[in-house]
């Protein structure tokens, strides 16, 4: 009898180029890398600009030269956000046509008033213009304020099963609470933008920080909602300045120059990142492809001995 082929793997590496590639970027991106790789399958590389303000072409056009110059090879693309404004406006038109969207006019300050930071992960919306009159939404209009647009979510329990984290769950309504879908400067919001590409690229493997770990329900609910097949998750550690501070693009010793400059070259930069957070067990010069000969997927589980932060050193 003949057999369907297994779908093939497809990650990703999604940087946003707002400024140079840190150490935790690279870990990321090097781990999505090995995930793919490891099971045959490849990688898209995709350009998150969807905040127009903050990214900037010339960093679009380093962080490849980075990737590059680690050995962090990609199949297709690059695809660009910028292009990809049909494809969202689609996404938030089928929404909004089933009346799961309504216009938020709460400004940063009235947010920061209402809402109580959740478990310390992010602020949960009341609902304040939830149930708005439309009476009440055109006196806001007229005052001259530009709406923003939510996703109503249910009381509903989406739960997933992590490659590195293990069991996740989140209930949408008391723990998430409404998401923006578009911001008010018609911005499409990064949620919606996440799922809408990660379906059109043929994603099936997101490897990604564990930051971004309390966003998925949001996402995997979208694409419940949309349609689209949800993919698996791995959420690796982050590499932290100190105790609970991420480390940031401005860090210094931590951007790519630096890291190439203190390791001597790129294959020491990612043996040491390979060695701290536990992938591999000494610190030497190692290529992407090196480490993929001792990289086995179903020992992610067990792979970093912290899932949630690593101290960068
Ligand atoms: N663009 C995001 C970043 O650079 C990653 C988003 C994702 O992997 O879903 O942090």
């Amino acid at each position: 009898m003949e057999r369907t082929p297994a779908p093939k793997v497809v990650g990703r590496f999604a940087p946003s180029p707002t400024g140079r590639m840190h150490a935790g970027n690279v870990f990321a991106a090097l781990c999505a890398w090995l995930v793919a790789k490891s099971q045959g399958g490849e990688v898209v590389l995709r350009i998150e600009d969807l905040d127009r303000e903050r990214s900037k072409p010339p960093f679009a056009d380093q962080v490849q030269r980075d990737f590059e110059r680690l050995g962090l090879t990609w199949d297709r693309g690059p695809f660009f956000q910028h292009d990809r404004d049909g494809a969202y406006e689609a996404a938030f038109r089928a929404l909004g046509e089933r009346g799961l969207t309504y216009p938020c006019y709460c400004t940063r300050a009235d947010l920061h008033a209402a809402s109580a930071p959740h478990r310390g992960e992010k602020p949960v919306y009341p609902g304040t213009c939830r149930r708005l009159s439309a009476e009440e939404r055109r006196a806001r209009e007229e005052a001259g304020r530009r709406a923003a647009w939510r996703l109503q979510v249910p009381a509903a329990t989406i739960a997933f099963e992590d490659q590195v984290q293990g069991p996740y769950a989140q209930e949408l309504e008391g723990e998430c609470g409404d998401f923006l879908v578009r911001r008010s400067d018609g911005a499409f919001a990064y949620q919606l933008a996440v799922v809408v590409d990660d379906a059109a690229q043929g994603v099936t493997s997101v490897v990604r920080g564990v930051d971004l770990l309390c966003s998925t329900p949001q996402q995997v609910h979208l694409q419940q909602l949309l349609g689209l097949p949800t993919p698996a998750y791995a959420h690796v550690p982050l590499i932290v300045a100190e105790q609970d501070r991420r480390l940031s693009k401005r860090d210094r010793d931590a951007g790519l120059e630096a890291l190439v400059a203190r390791f001597g070259t790129p294959e020491g930069v990612i043996g040491h990142l390979a060695a701290l957070t536990g992938l591999a067990p000494v610190d030497e010069p190692m290529s992407p492809e090196e480490l993929l000969k001792g990289f086995d997927v179903a020992e992610l589980p067990h792979a970093f001995p912290d899932k949630v932060q690593v101290l960068w050193r």
